[in-house]
């Protein structure tokens, strides 16, 4: 018992200061995944020893202390904060308690908003007018940012309209637009000033400033979710239509407000913002769902740290806490070792992910990763996930380091570093069974010689049964060759072979994509095969004459004359080069000026086209096309549902065309 009370009192020490660090100064020193994972070990440690329990716990409270350069002010009523749950299972518990506590047994109404991810604050105004504005600090004390929040344009200092109370308070979040944070981090980083780390921090940094002339220059936000009456009255029932008459006097409250009678239509509108939140120009963290009966949320009231008639049905952390199980090195089609970090599955954006690519050497050095370590992993751009950090005071004393290995994982052969390109290769080519087997599928793949029936599967069994030795066997393989493998009858092997046949046939471009020459993708192989038309040409060319082909650098140059440079890969290009029927290329182009010969980024999703699809015919059009906005994009095409490429672009002032402006320039070069 007592290591459990020293655990607790620790945990509570530890959150406090994180408190501190978050609430009072505006600069969270660890991250949101990091702190929620010690807070859900408290709570979980209070559950279960109930006597451990005290009122000052962080689990009991809300906010933390205040900052003695603002004023103090007491609230009228507690600013608390919010019960939450991550899943429809908890929601339903918060539905069944309401329900169970007034025998209800029919449907009851539930006002829907969207969690603002920003600062709560409180403005009261007297006679229609503001006269003092706080934050919620510990929840009974706020600070007094009456003259800041004056600035923010979308708060009235005036009411306007009819029956407006005597005395009234309006609760809600002050927050930045994410455009706007962009716009700011660019300023500070020019101006070597203060960085901030997202649109929540910036705009609590920007709201507690003595100075109010810095927040009236920060382009704070405002919407409504809440309110307080002082004086009893009639003409409100319900949650909702208070926040319709703010409206009408002047406060400014999301439209996306959804009265729902049932969980299904609450999942609905939590399902449809967890899809679309990244469209959004402010910070969304979840939804909350309000009793929308006054009368009843009267009388349900408060507990400790947050109403009873409310919950917050929060959408998945971009960012969780595992633990690392094992690092495994991967070898690549071209020789490159990727090492992987497996930990226990977790979900992040309600995805289970249980690994994550660790790019590089210099990764696991930035890292400086252990096995067993407590990591933090977050999914970038939503998608992709990745390990942030190292939560090294969790590390066990005689944790082993992660070393990345010296010799070939599959084929023993030593590793080679690459500086330049921050890269370790295992260069024993087709000797390595792993590049093998990669590079034959490659070879094969949709996009390459396009062999659809030859998939992965059977190209395994012929390496090692030892069928096929090189690409070229592939071209000679008898029906009896493949019916010697299990699991392949007559019709399967006649199929086979007809593919392959057929996928002699085939582009220039094609073909050069085909034979997996070290960073040389589609995009690469267009423009090569753009330049030089014949098979021939390429094998011949000179370093000099590659550099000077326009979008290839000296790196890839470099990559492809090396290539061309080992006899082995002539002999097998050479070869090759009889054996298929390889069209030369002939300029597809819809133009021949190039109408799109500019750096391209692409966002969104689009009507008319599939991403590959869309970046063939911009590829024709003369574009180059990356992933990632930077100085040198020179146009944004955007679809429906952008993310912050969007916003970045917009930042740097770049051009942006959407689908229906990229349809119409189709349409005039085709014609
Ligand atoms: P919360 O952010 O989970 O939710 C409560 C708040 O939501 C309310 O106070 C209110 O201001 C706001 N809100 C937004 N939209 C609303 C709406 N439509 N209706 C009602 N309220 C709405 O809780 P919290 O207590 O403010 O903060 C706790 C969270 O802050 C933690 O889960 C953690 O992620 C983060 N935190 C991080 C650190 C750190 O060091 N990284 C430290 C402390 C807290």
């Amino acid at each position: 018992m007592k290591k459990i009370k020293y655990k607790i009192n620790k945990l509570r020490k530890e959150i406090l200061k994180y408190d501190y660090f978050y609430h009072t100064l505006d600069k969270p020193i660890v991250s949101d995944a990091e702190y929620d994972y010690l807070f859900n070990q408290l709570y979980n440690l209070e559950s279960k020893y109930k006597q451990f329990i005290t009122p000052d716990s962080p689990t009991q409270k809300a906010g933390s202390n205040l900052l003695d350069k603002f004023k103090k002010v007491s609230h009228f009523f507690p600013m608390l904060s919010l019960e939450n749950t991550f899943d429809l299972k908890g929601y339903l518990k918060f539905e069944n308690r309401i329900k169970k506590k007034y025998m209800i047994n029919s449907a009851i109404d539930f006002c829907c908003e969207l969690k603002i991810d920003g600062i709560a604050v409180s403005l009261i105004y007297e006679e229609g007018n503001l006269i003092r504005a706080a934050t919620r600090g510990d929840g009974f004390f706020g600070e007094n940012i009456t003259n800041n929040i004056r600035t923010i344009k979308s708060i009235p200092s005036k009411l306007k309209g009819f029956n407006i109370p005597k005395r009234l308070e309006i609760r809600g979040e002050v927050f930045m637009l994410k455009s706007d944070f962009f716009e700011l981090n660019i300023e500070s980083f020019t101006g070597k000033k203060k960085y901030f780390s997202n649109p929540r921090n910036a705009a609590a940094g920007s709201l507690r400033q003595i100075d109010s002339k810095i927040t009236a220059k920060r382009k704070l936000m405002f919407f409504c979710h809440g309110f307080n009456f002082f004086e009893e009255t009639e003409s409100f029932k319900t949650h909702y239509d208070v926040l319709m008459q703010l409206k009408n006097w002047g406060i400014p409250v999301n439209e996306e407000v959804l009265i729902c009678f049932n969980h299904l239509e609450i999942l609905n509108f939590y399902r449809k913002f967890e899809k679309y939140r990244a469209s959004f120009d402010f910070d969304i963290d979840g939804i909350v769902i309000k009793l929308n009966s006054l009368y009843l949320q009267k009388k349900l009231g408060f507990n400790s740290k947050s109403p009873r008639w409310a919950i917050a049905f929060k959408f998945f952390s971009k960012e969780e806490i595992s633990k690392l199980e094992d690092v495994k090195f991967e070898v690549g089609r071209t020789g490159v070792i990727t090492p992987v970090a497996y930990f226990n599955p977790v979900y992040i954006s309600g995805v289970l992910i249980k690994k994550a690519s660790l790019y590089n050497k210099n990764e696991i050095d930035r890292l400086n990763l252990h096995f067993n370590d407590y990591i933090i992993i977050k999914r970038s751009g939503d998608v992709i996930p990745k390990i942030i950090s190292v939560i090294i005071k969790n590390r066990s004393k005689n944790a082993k380091k992660v070393f990345f290995p010296i010799y070939c994982p599959v084929c023993n052969s030593e590793l080679l570093l690459n500086k330049e390109e921050k890269i370790v290769r295992c260069l024993s080519g087709l000797i390595c069974d792993a590049q093998k087997k990669k590079l034959f599928c490659h070879f094969f793949s949709k996009n390459a010689l396009d062999a659809n029936g030859l998939g992965p599967k059977v190209i395994y069994k012929l390496i090692q049964k030892k069928v096929v030795l090189n690409l070229i066997d592939f071209f000679y393989l008898t029906k009896e060759q493949l019916k010697s493998l299990s699991n392949i009858g007559e019709k399967k092997s006649i199929k086979i072979i007809e593919t392959i046949v057929k996928s002699k046939k085939t582009t220039m471009n094609r073909f050069i994509y085909a034979l997996g020459i070290f960073s040389v993708g589609e995009i690469i192989s267009q423009k090569l095969s753009n330049y030089f038309i014949f098979p021939d040409n390429l094998v011949n060319a000179s370093q000099k004459e590659l550099e000077s082909i326009d979008g290839i650098g000296k790196v890839v140059a470099n990559n492809i004359f090396n290539y061309f440079s080992i006899s082995e890969n002539r002999k097998l290009v050479s070869k090759l080069i009889e054996i298929l029927d390889i069209a030369p290329y002939h300029n597809q182009c819809f133009n021949k000026n190039n109408v799109l010969n500019k750096n391209i980024v692409i966002t969104g999703i689009f009507k008319d086209f599939s991403r590959s699809k869309l970046k063939a015919i911009l590829i024709k059009l003369g574009a180059r096309i990356s992933n990632k906005i930077s100085k040198k994009t020179e146009l944004l095409i955007f679809g429906k549902k952008v993310g912050s490429k969007f916003f970045e672009a917009s930042q740097l002032n770049i051009e942006t065309m959407n689908e229906e402006e990229l349809n119409s320039l189709i349409k005039k070069e085709n014609n």
